[in-house]
């Protein structure tokens, strides 16, 4: 359990969810977590129950989807800490609409809370992750960043654009020779508090099981632990490449 052991990990979303169980997965192997989330409530709950694990573990309540707050958030992380060696740019969600239903608004906050927020850390943490000799960026794409679902214009539009920003920001960090590497992981359907209400109603739920291989939702710690991987030192060649998680659904 010592996979990320003397590293500093930064996970944001992660007062919930997927976000949490990275969180909770990163501390078990002995990484220090700085959670962020924008819920000052659950995130302290969440980084009570983290502390239990990984008692240096700290958190940092803002929105990702303020530049400023990333500015702010970066000078607090090389004080405290002089480098970063994992982010892990997870928060995020959706809003379901037919293109003629969706408003711009719900457009532009889906792509702000789920693309905007993966420039902003990576631009802002880079000096940090450049620091550790060894960084790793993961970043949270989707089944729906590769194919394509009615219903989810701007998810799909967000969640593709950090699939490529994925491989640009890759290509980017090898030419500078920092020594950070940069990923994707796609999850399928997974069960959370996002997709709770949805997977509580029996039709859909058979639905989405229908088209899953694997028939069964994926858990947080599923994708926790593809996170995991690409975070340490064992996924040390991979570089702009996506992992998808999906229990078999894109196979098809
Ligand atoms: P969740 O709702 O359980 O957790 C998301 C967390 O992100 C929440 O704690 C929320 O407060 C935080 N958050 C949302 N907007 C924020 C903002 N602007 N600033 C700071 N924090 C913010 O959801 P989850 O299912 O764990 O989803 C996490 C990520 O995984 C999302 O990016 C989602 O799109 C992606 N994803 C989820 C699934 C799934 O089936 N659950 C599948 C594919 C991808």
């Amino acid at each position: 359990m010592t996979r990320l052991a003397n590293k500093v990990a930064l996970v944001t979303g992660a007062a919930s969810g997927i976000g949490f169980a990275t969180a909770q997965r990163f501390a078990e192997e002995q990484a220090v977590v700085v959670l962020a989330d924008r819920n000052g409530p659950l995130l302290a709950e969440a980084l009570a129950r983290i502390q239990e694990i990984s008692p240096e573990s700290d958190s940092a309540c803002f929105d990702v989807t303020s530049e400023q707050a990333w500015k702010d958030l970066a000078t607090t992380l090389m004080n405290r800490f002089g480098k970063l060696d994992v982010l892990i740019n997870n928060a995020g969600f959706g809003r379901f609409q037919s293109i003629a239903n969706l408003s711009y608004d719900d457009w532009k906050a889906t792509v702000a809370v789920n693309l905007d927020s993966v420039f902003l850390g990576t631009k802002y943490m880079m000096p940090l992750l450049a620091r550790s000799g060894s960084g790793s960026i993961v970043n949270m794409s989707s089944m729906r960043g590769i194919v394509a679902g009615p219903n989810a214009s701007a998810y799909c539009a967000a969640k593709g654009g950090v699939r490529m920003l994925t491989k640009v920001t890759a290509l980017e960090c090898a030419e500078a020779g920092n020594g950070v590497r940069c990923n994707s992981v796609h999850p399928g359907h997974v069960e959370t508090p996002l997709t709770a209400a949805a997977y509580a109603k029996p039709e859909l739920a058979k639905e989405f099981l229908a088209h899953t291989p694997l028939a069964r939702f994926g858990k947080a710690r599923d994708i926790a632990n593809a996170f995991l991987f690409l975070a340490s030192e064992e996924s040390s060649y991979m570089t702009g490449s996506e992992l998808v998680v999906d229990g078999g659904v894109t196979c098809q």
